[in-house]
């Protein structure tokens, strides 16, 4: 039993996900796990792909990796891909979301190449994390917000700090009731 809850924040790059993920650790404590660095750190790769320019992951280097951190709870997961980690590790999945403009502005910002510029539009327009989070998790721990501007992000922050403090409150009563 983990006495802090493990969340996944997930979405296309550019949705918001290292700038919610740094905010919440501030102000939940808990610890952000950015998987892109422990793929760099730890060398949880087979390589580097020129098509897609990005570390061709070995999924399960990266899961052996993390699997002590995350087993420990207390985690905020930051990747653009959730299917990968165990149920059983997972309490609370956050599908970040924005509109095209917006992607288009953040990627173009990024001087993202213009086929994986294209490829991360397509991906958001056809909801394909949101598809894959509800495919793999229970569907009443998978929540969808939009991350358009400063507002929805500081809205979307407290949502999920109350969201804690209840985990942490439910599974506190749960422990003294055992
Ligand atoms: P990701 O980790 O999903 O690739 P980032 O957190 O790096 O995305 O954010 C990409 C860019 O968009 C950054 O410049 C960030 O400041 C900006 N950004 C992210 N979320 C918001 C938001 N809700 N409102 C305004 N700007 C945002």
């Amino acid at each position: 039993m983990r006495d802090s809850p493990n969340i996944i924040v997930t979405g296309t790059p550019g949705v918001g996900k290292t700038t919610h993920c740094e905010t919440l650790a501030q102000r939940t404590g808990l610890r952000h796990v950015s998987v892109n660095q422990v793929v760099k750190d730890k060398e949880c790769h087979e390589g580097w792909s020129d098509e897609f320019q990005s570390w061709i992951v070995d999924e399960d280097k990266l899961l052996d990796s993390i699997e002590e951190d995350v087993k420990a709870g207390g985690c905020i997961i930051d990747w653009h891909a959730c299917d990968l980690f165990p149920r059983s590790w997972i309490d609370l999945v956050i599908v970040l979301r924005v509109n095209s403009s917006t992607l288009y502005d953040r990627l173009t910002a990024r001087n993202y190449a213009e086929a994986k510029l294209q490829e991360n539009l397509d991906s958001e327009i056809m909801e394909v994390l949101l598809q894959e989070a509800r495919e793999a998790f229970e569907e009443d721990i998978v929540i969808e917000l939009m991350s358009n501007t400063s507002d929805e992000m500081e809205s979307n922050v407290d949502r999920i700090v109350t969201w804690v403090k209840q985990w942490k409150h439910d599974n506190a009563s749960d422990a003294k009731r055992s």
